[in-house]
């Protein structure tokens, strides 16, 4: 309510215009992120306690605070006891009783309070029951008039994230107080509100910081969720309707034939219609934004390889970029035998090339001597001009971010994008994370693999082990032992790579050969390394993760993760994926020594399915969506009340008005303005 005389508050005004709030309040209130009386309004509640329950006196339990309306039996009677130090205790004792129990209440130092209390009036109170069967008591309840409007009890009382020296109460006080002196604007348009069976903007805040009732609070935060993904999906869909009025030349696709036959293999079912889906795209006189997902092995590199020879059919150049030396290498040599055959010019830019080699490689670029250029990072961070680059492929983009994304495309005429996922990403997560992109997905794996046989085993499971991991060396075979760290550390055990190798070259294999390999190492050390272990040049291959991504050795058939615990489900499922790539059976052996019932669930969980998005959905049921966020620094919305576990049913409404909505092209200025923040420092895909 707003008082005569007051002129109303802008959300942007400082919370110092609020009364009680001086330089030092705001500096507390500084700490919580709040300096302005919009942040304030939008600093919800963490957690309710709830008051509205009235329970009779002798129902209340010790140790439960509860709210119980009584009467007044005696009228107060305080004392002062003495204390050291000449100050004194007041010590104050009335009896209040409903019909079915008296209660004798104490309140300390709180004489003028208590004396409001008249002997015969109701009044409800709030506190806890205290002692045993000897008899029950309770100290220093809150209570107020029966016929008061309840602001201390019978009602939900909101509780703050708070900061030291910043009470619950202070918090609550100066909402309460913002509410008062503004009325921010409705985002949500009349029509979406109806449909939706939502309250307003100004209703669902004064619910969320006071809820009348608990239906009125599920309102409130449903209204305030469907607003966080309805200005996100908006600010997407206005993305992509920016992308469409994109114009660049249409590709001609015909002629594929040729590079299908080259082939040795056929393509699978899916790998055919994400092709078509592609040449589509290049076809149709707009960008292309492309996000391909398909499980580890599921031949990703082949359909950006139909791309990219699409593309230099039409004169065009690819860059295609992996997240690694290591990978980009392999893509290299992978694809050479393939494009030189038909006539396809490729080269390799990386980081570790001498300066000269690389000064040549980019005045070839620039020549337009390459058709596609494969490379790392370095690519897109260094001055590399190509003469008419018309198709980007990143490879593995999660190591990509989305600025990265950006950057990349400046770098040609409106390229089409092509992105390829080795992480699979539950649909809704990849909706958030890859937002206005068009999604492929490869859920086929190409014939005759043999899943990877996946087991969970602890430490008195070492001897057998070591003597599988010795069997697969004996057989011409190879494997990775995967290790959690480098190197030694003070505060945690783990399985440091570096003396874990020490320890298997001392005691279990000396006479095996064994190689290290992990992130510190410098690139072309690490490259020396792998190069010789996928030539077979090691029985064990003893790194880090750095090895997860896309790395191809089908020789090696066992895959050992020590630590297990210490890794998500979709990176194991990753490291997994490292094996089974050839035509011999594959193993996969997590060893954890962790005894909790609920890691060694989710890690069973992991043996028990070789479906990638599976993996991802559990994991993001356990883990939570902080795993898939790894690029948070990249600018990824945050949403404030959203779960996007629980509440994606709300998030696919919001998608689906706002997609109405910016169809309509009559977005309310309150919405722009909140899409124009979310753009600015939440999210920038292209
Ligand atoms: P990923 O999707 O993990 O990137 P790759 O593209 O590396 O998978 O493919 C994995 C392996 O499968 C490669 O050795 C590749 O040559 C092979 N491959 C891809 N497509 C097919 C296919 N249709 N039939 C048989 N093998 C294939
Ligand atoms: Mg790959």
């Amino acid at each position: 309510m707003q008082k005569a005389g007051d002129t109303m508050a802008q959300l942007t005004d400082s919370i110092k215009v609020l009364p009680g709030i001086g330089p030092k309040k705001a500096a507390l209130f500084a700490n919580l992120g709040i300096s302005t009386l919009g942040e304030l309004l939008r600093h919800y509640p963490r957690d309710y306690e709830d008051r509205t329950r009235i329970v009779p006196i002798k129902d209340l339990e010790a140790g439960t605070a509860a709210c119980f309306v009584a009467s007044v039996v005696t009228n107060p009677q305080t004392h002062a006891i003495p204390k050291p130090g000449g100050k004194r205790l007041e010590v104050t004792k009335v009896t209040v009783a409903d019909h079915t129990a008296r209660l004798h209440l104490t309140f300390f130092n709180a004489g003028y309070t208590v004396s409001r209390l008249v002997r015969g009036e109701q009044y409800c109170f709030y506190g806890t029951l205290e002692g045993d069967y000897l008899g029950y008591g309770m100290t220093n309840p809150l209570f107020e008039a029966l016929n008061s409007a309840g602001t201390l009890t019978r009602r939900i009382m909101p509780i703050y994230p708070l900061t030291a020296g910043l009470t619950n109460k202070a918090v609550s006080q100066a909402v309460q107080l913002a509410m008062e002196r503004c009325s921010p604007p409705e985002i949500l348009p009349e029509e979406v509100r109806q449909r939706q069976y939502l309250c307003s903007y100004s209703q669902a805040l004064r619910q969320i910081h006071g809820p009348d009732s608990h239906e009125a609070l599920e309102q409130a935060k449903k209204r305030l969720i469907f607003e966080e993904f309805y200005i996100f999906s908006t600010s997407l869909a206005l993305l992509r309707s920016k992308r469409c009025l994109r114009r660049t030349g249409r590709m001609e696709i015909d002629g594929m034939e040729e590079f299908y036959h080259a082939l040795p293999f056929r393509l699978t079912g899916a790998q055919l219609r994400c092709i078509g889906e592609i040449l589509g795209d290049m076809a149709s006189g707009q960008p292309m934004s492309r996000l391909v997902q398909g499980d580890v092995g599921s031949g990703k590199t082949m359909v950006a390889a139909a791309a990219a020879y699409c593309a230099a059919k039409n004169g065009a150049q690819t860059a295609l970029m992996a997240p690694t030396e290591i990978l980009a290498r392999q893509h290299y040599e992978g694809l050479s035998l393939l494009f030189s055959a038909l006539g396809i010019r490729l080269c390799l830019l990386v980081g570790s090339m001498t300066p000269k080699q690389k000064k040549d490689c980019r005045e070839q670029i620039a020549a337009g001597d390459y058709d596609l250029v494969i490379g790392t990072h370095a690519l897109l961070t260094e001055a590399t001009v190509f003469r008419d680059l018309r198709l980007v492929i990143a490879d593995e983009q999660h190591r990509f971010g989305v600025a990265q994304r950006a950057t990349l495309l400046e770098k040609g005429r409106q390229p089409h994008l092509l992105i390829m996922s080795a992480t699979p990403i539950p649909r809704t997560l990849s909706l958030i994370l890859y937002g206005d992109l068009d999604v492929s997905i490869i859920d086929q794996l190409p014939p005759g693999r043999q899943p990877v046989e996946s087991f969970l085993v602890d430490e008195r499971y070492r001897a057998r082990l070591n003597g599988f991991i010795r069997k697969q060396a004996q057989e011409g075979h190879q494997s990775y032992i995967v290790c959690p760290a480098i190197e030694d550390s003070e505060t945690e055990s783990l399985k440091a790579a570096e003396t874990w190798i020490q320890t298997l070259r001392e005691s279990a294999f000396p006479d095996l050969r064994l190689a290290l390999l992990h992130g510190k190492m410098k690139g072309s050390e690490k490259e020396a390394v792998m190069t010789a272990f996928a030539a077979g040049a090691y029985d064990i291959l003893v790194s880090t993760t750095v090895i997860e991504v896309g790395v191809d050795v089908p020789n090696a058939t066992l895959m050992v993760v020590e630590n297990a615990e210490r890794f998500g489900l979709s990176q194991l499922h990753q490291l997994r994926g490292r094996v089974g790539r050839g035509k011999a059976k594959s193993w996969c052996i997590l060893v954890s020594d962790v005894k909790d019932l609920q890691t060694r669930q989710r890690l069973k969980e992991l043996c028990a399915t070789t479906d990638g998005f599976k993996v991802a959905q559990a994991d993001l049921k356990l883990r939570g969506p902080g795993d898939f966020f790894g690029q948070r620094q990249h600018g990824l919305p945050l949403f404030r009340v959203a779960d996007l576990v629980q509440d994606l049913g709300i998030l696919k409404d919001a998608q689906e008005e706002a997609a109405h909505t910016v169809a309509s092209q009559r977005l309310p200025e309150a919405l722009l303005e909140a899409v124009e923040a979310l753009l600015k420092d939440g999210y920038s895909p292209n």
